[in-house]
């Protein structure tokens, strides 16, 4: 599936940054991410893929928090940027095949959420 193989790249990065940060296990709420459209992903799909990835590992019991990025172009014909309605790659204003994507490829980890106490101990 897709999600999942998607799902276990998140989980690896996510939790490589919490023994990078020498974060505690349980510490994370949530995980955030950005995911550009032309990955056709079903967000609920990753979610769940996520939240059965993560136990048994020192993220258990956070969430993912995914930020959908619209898939954006540039016209090389005549300068039109806008969105583009996949699977339909052509100029919105002149139909020219001749462009370029600005955005929509993102998959990436953007932040992590985690519990801050007052009294943390080293
Ligand atoms: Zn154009």
């Amino acid at each position: 599936m897709h999600e999942f193989s998607i799902g276990q790249s998140v989980v690896q990065t996510v939790l490589a940054e919490l023994s990078g940060r020498g974060l505690p296990p349980g510490a994370l709420r949530a995980a955030r991410i950005a995911v550009g459209s032309m990955h056709q992903i079903v967000p609920d799909t990753l979610v769940f893929a996520y939240e059965a990835l993560v136990r048994d590992t020192p993220a258990a019991g956070s969430r993912l928090v995914i930020r959908p990025v619209p898939v954006t172009a540039r016209c090389k014909a005549c300068g039109w940027q806008g969105a583009l309605e996949v699977p339909l790659f052509l100029c919105g204003a002149c139909q020219s095949g001749e462009i370029e994507l600005i955005t929509g490829m993102e998959l990436h980890l953007e932040s992590l959420e985690v519990e801050e106490h007052g009294d943390a101990e080293h």
